[in-house]
């Protein structure tokens, strides 16, 4: 057999795609069968995993930004706590800065220390629940099955959530970098006075509805 022959023939026998002289070469994207997309790329390339049962409570519709990224980084317990910062060699002293009791960790600061417990019970008070000491973890698992949804109630329990999460680790940095405090009566004062000002934004809530919650429930 010639040696060209011999080639033709491997060619032929193989899977190998040969160029045909007599057509346009094009680009083919394999990945969908309807032609090239972000999303048929970005699943080939990412790690697929089962969705959380929480993320509805974070990344909800009337969700403020600033304030779900750190109950984001809470939940995964990824927010620079002491404890983690002594893994690392980082600080010598691991005391909680809100009560100057305990090792600061996630599970502490969020909720198990008095100061934040006092706070975020003050401030679900005006949702309607009562709580005793209970965990993030605890709060997002309830909120899990029983906020779902995008009703008034529903979204005003988040954003209260969310907004003490954000303002105890906001709390607990003036403390470690600008030895600033405030009690943690002027912070629910703070907290509901952030609340009141992104309520009053909230286009997809009727002025009335916003009104009522904003006077009656959170109150001045
Ligand atoms: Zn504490």
């Amino acid at each position: 057999m010639q040696e060209t022959e011999f080639i033709s023939s491997a060619i032929q026998s193989s899977n190998v795609l040969v160029p045909n002289p007599s057509q346009f070469d094009s680009v083919v994207w394999l990945l969908n069968a309807h032609g090239f997309s972000i999303k048929s790329a970005w699943d080939n390339i990412r790690e697929v995993k089962l969705d959380v049962t929480w993320w509805k409570v974070v990344w909800f519709k009337a969700h403020i930004p600033r304030w779900a990224i750190i109950q984001w980084l809470a939940v995964h317990g990824r927010l620079a706590t002491k404890d983690r910062l002594q893994n690392w060699g980082l600080v010598p002293n691991t005391l909680c800065v809100l009560c100057s009791a305990s090792l600061e960790s996630h599970l502490h600061l969020f909720f198990m220390c008095p100061y934040s417990s006092y706070i975020v019970g003050q401030l679900l008070r005006i949702c309607g629940y009562r709580r005793g000491l209970i965990s993030l973890n605890q709060e997002i698992d309830w909120a899990s099955r029983h906020m779902t949804g995008n009703g008034l109630q529903q979204s005003l329990y988040k954003m209260v959530l969310a907004a003490s999460l954000y303002h105890i680790w906001l709390e607990r940095n003036k403390r470690v970098f600008q030895g600033s405090q405030r009690d943690a009566l002027s912070l629910v004062s703070v907290v509901k006075a952030d609340i009141r000002s992104c309520l009053s934004l909230w286009r997809k809530v009727k002025r009335s509805a916003r009104m009522v919650l904003s006077l009656v429930c959170l109150g001045k």
